[in-house]
């Protein structure tokens, strides 16, 4: 069978059918296809996301009235002795319910005309000089031909079009992550996100996120790169068993859900149009790289990826889609993304630096919480401080100089 469409969007997760969405909503004959038999399952990551970027996103999409969710108020962070209390609005958060955010994202883009079809599977491409010219796909109902003008790729992190565009090369700066969703957990504060640095936790962290009563999140982020001799699984165990901030709350949880996947962090890809092919959201790193979070990046960039297709066609000038990036740059989420990688950064050159782990991980909170600037300019005068209590009152009396809405202690 053989299909012709004007938009192509090859993945229907969170990031494939926003896009999908905008581009039909454009009027455009969209076909999008996924490989998996249901959507959001399984998930392919996390809930938690920033509350005043989502709810920017939100105006477009008209989501939170109908997803449930938990809001949380800020941030607790700890790193060894250091707690801070950040209660900045980028620090506030909902925890969605993502499984129903994605089926109704799913819902939207069929009403919105899409032809959405799971158990299809791309399996091949080929080109023309103008770009992908047709789409070999593998269905539960045998071989497609699908004959795009525009292919938007939302195939996430093992994306397919990365590895026929060579994308992953040099090797990618990446995180390995388990989520479990579990019930019976103690809460030391279901009013905050807990996210936990600790020495052990190769390149990462640890975290816990309130959902609903005794229900919420937890799991481990760590970079294989820094050497760590365990799965991200098998450490999150040995983690729930002798670290204390996890022991205390989760002594008596039980996973209801398991999830795990892999996120790119070696920052946004600049170049994301190949011919007629636009990339978006995890195919396209398009993630606040210091806390692997993909979502809103990836849904803002298919937000514009969509409409961009819809003005390409509808102009007959494909090298409109080169807008896209431009685009892309121009919105207050690109700083971000920027910004975050940078931190990223240099949080990582701190792991090589022989000072005493319990200012290491202090300075690594002040990072992550920008109280020591994202460009690390006060960095240096962080590293003549020698006394934990000497640091957390310097951060302290830094983050009231910029007014910011964190509490520092000693714990
Ligand atoms: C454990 C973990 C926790 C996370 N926590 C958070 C969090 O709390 N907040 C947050 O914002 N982000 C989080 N992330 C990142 C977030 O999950 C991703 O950024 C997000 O899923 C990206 O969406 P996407 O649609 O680009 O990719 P995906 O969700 O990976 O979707 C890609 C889709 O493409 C399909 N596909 C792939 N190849 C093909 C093919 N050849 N043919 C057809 N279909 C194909 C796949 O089946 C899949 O459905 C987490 C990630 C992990 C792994």
């Amino acid at each position: 069978m053989t299909i012709d469409c004007d938009v192509l969007v090859v993945g229907a997760g969170p990031v494939g059918n926003t896009a999908a969405i905008s581009a039909a909503k454009e009027g455009l004959k969209v076909v999008s296809i996924d490989r998996k038999l249901e959507i959001a399952s399984p998930l392919r990551g996390g809930e938690a996301v920033c509350k005043p970027f989502f709810d920017e996103l939100d105006t477009e999409l008209n989501l939170l009235d109908k997803v449930p969710k938990k809001e949380v108020k800020g941030t607790l962070l700890r790193g060894g002795k250091c707690k801070i209390i950040d209660k900045e609005d980028k620090w506030k958060a909902y925890v969605v319910e993502r499984a129903v955010m994605e089926k109704l994202l799913a819902e939207n883009a069929i009403d919105a005309g899409v032809d959405l079809r799971l158990g299809s599977e791309l399996v091949s491409v080929s080109g023309s000089n103008r770009g992908i010219s047709s789409a070999t796909v593998r269905t539960i109902e045998g071989i497609f031909e699908i004959n795009p003008e525009v292919v938007i790729a939302a195939d996430g992190f093992a994306s397919f079009f990365r590895r026929y565009y060579k994308l992953d090369k040099p090797v990618k700066d990446w995180a390995s992550a388990i989520e479990l969703e579990m019930a019976g957990i103690d809460f030391y504060t279901d009013e905050l996100l807990q996210v936990f640095f600790e020495e052990s936790i190769a390149g990462g962290y640890t975290y816990v996120f309130p959902k609903s009563g005794s229900r919420g999140l937890t799991g481990v982020a760590m970079r294989p790169f820094f050497g760590a001799k365990e799965s991200a699984l098998e450490m999150f165990w040995r983690l729930k068993k002798s670290y204390s901030y996890l022991e205390t709350q989760l002594r008596n949880a039980h996973a209801i859900e398991i999830r795990g996947g892999c996120i790119d962090v070696s920052g946004p890809l600049k170049e994301l149009v190949y011919g007629n092919v636009m990339m978006a959201g995890d195919a396209a790193n398009q993630n606040f790289a210091y806390i692997g979070e993909g979502l809103i990046p990836g849904m803002t960039g298919a937000l514009l990826a969509g409409k961009k297709a819809a003005l390409a066609i509808e102009k007959g000038d494909l090298t409109r889609l080169n807008e896209y990036p431009k685009e892309y740059e121009a919105t207050s989420l690109w700083k971000e993304l920027v910004q975050t990688w940078s931190i990223k950064e240099k949080i990582d050159s701190l792991y090589d630096k022989s000072i005493p782990t319990d200012l290491k991980l202090a300075i690594t909170c002040f990072l992550e919480m920008e109280i020591i600037d994202w460009t690390g300019k006060e960095l240096s005068a962080a590293f003549k401080i020698t006394s934990l209590k000497e640091l957390l009152s310097w951060g302290q009396e830094l983050a009231d100089a910029k007014s910011m809405k964190c509490e520092i202690t000693e714990e």
